[in-house]
């Protein structure tokens, strides 16, 4: 195995509940269990949605757990130069642009095109690659892009997209000046060398676009395993919609041992009074993703649910 550095990058929209528990747990254990680095980086890129606090809450959530990482925590907000290099080098490179269409005209013109929201770019700005006198947006011209562009995920195999007509010319600056999550998250995790992605399945659909991101600045593509959806009881989806509640910190053995349960270990009963760290300790040997391959969800553990 080479050397396997994985990552957990919650975004601080609010603290950490049962769906990204999860995350941060698979994350953690396919990194132990392969002896690997655990990283975490904070996704707090956008302010806008961030919630004051969230980020501290986070972190102490994730402690309180026994998910100790390695490493100091890295913080996108603090990265900004970076990114503005790596949009720099795109619009030089004629493979960024400046776009200044407005939402309305995006919206008539895929009413035009019968086109379901979200459109697709319709390539209006493409040869402007020098600054206009208006707020403008920036993005990547996919029109190069390998077709399709295809990924081998370890838990939901061949994934493939074509980035002309499934996505389109795609914002990696916001008009705001807020630079865009592919963007950020492409960038730092070649910074921090992470050989391996765990993440929810949410991303799947993300990936070609980052892959190809990878493509242009010259990165080397990590190795994707993308998580099944979790859902309750009712099949409903645990997000921060439906599920909203933080998990609590007073029974982390409890809720840790559910999480491993749902993520389909068979952690024995007498484990759900052992410390976190033991929990995570057994679930770090016992480690096995098969349970989860070509799964798209997963029921939680009954006992998380109650608690
Ligand atoms: N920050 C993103 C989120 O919380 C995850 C980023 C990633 O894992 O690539 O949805
Ligand atoms: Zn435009």
């Amino acid at each position: 195995m080479q050397n396997y550095i994985g990552r957990f990058a919650p975004s601080p929209t609010g603290p950490l509940h049962f769906g990204s528990l999860l995350t941060a747990v698979a994350s953690y254990l396919d990194a132990k269990h392969n002896s690997g680095t655990w990283l975490v980086r904070m996704d707090d890129l956008d302010p806008p949605r961030e919630i004051p606090g969230a980020a501290d809450s986070i972190l102490s959530t994730l402690d309180a757990y026994g998910l100790h990482w390695d490493g100091k925590v890295v913080y996108q907000s603090q990265r900004h130069d970076l990114y503005e290099a790596a949009v720099h080098l795109l619009l030089t490179n004629k493979q960024a642009f400046y776009c200044t269409c407005s939402r309305k005209q995006l919206a008539e013109h895929a009413h035009q095109q019968g086109q379901q929201t979200p459109p697709t770019y319709p390539g209006t700005c493409r040869e402007q690659h020098s600054p206009p006198n208006m707020p403008s947006s920036i993005r990547l011209a996919v029109e190069d892009a390998q077709h399709p562009i295809g990924i081998n995920d370890q838990l939901q195999g061949r994934f493939c997209q074509n980035l002309i007509t499934d996505v389109g010319d795609f914002i990696i600056k916001r008009k705001d000046l807020l630079y865009a999550y592919h963007l950020a998250a492409v960038i730092d995790d070649h910074w921090q060398k992470i050989s391996h992605i765990v993440r929810g399945i949410d991303l799947l659909d993300s990936t070609p676009r980052q892959c190809y991101l990878q493509q242009l600045l010259g990165f080397k593509e990590p190795h994707y395993a993308h998580l099944p959806v979790v859902v309750n009881n009712q099949g409903q989806k645990l997000s921060k919609q439906t599920f909203a509640q933080a998990i609590e910190t007073t029974q982390c053995s409890l809720v840790l041992w559910s999480a491993i349960s749902t993520l389909g270990l068979k952690p024995p009963t007498s484990l759900q009074h052992e410390p976190p760290e033991a929990i995570l300790k057994w679930g770090t040997l016992a480690w096995n993703p098969k349970a989860l391959i070509n799964v798209t969800r997963i029921n939680a553990t009954q006992l998380t649910i109650d608690v």
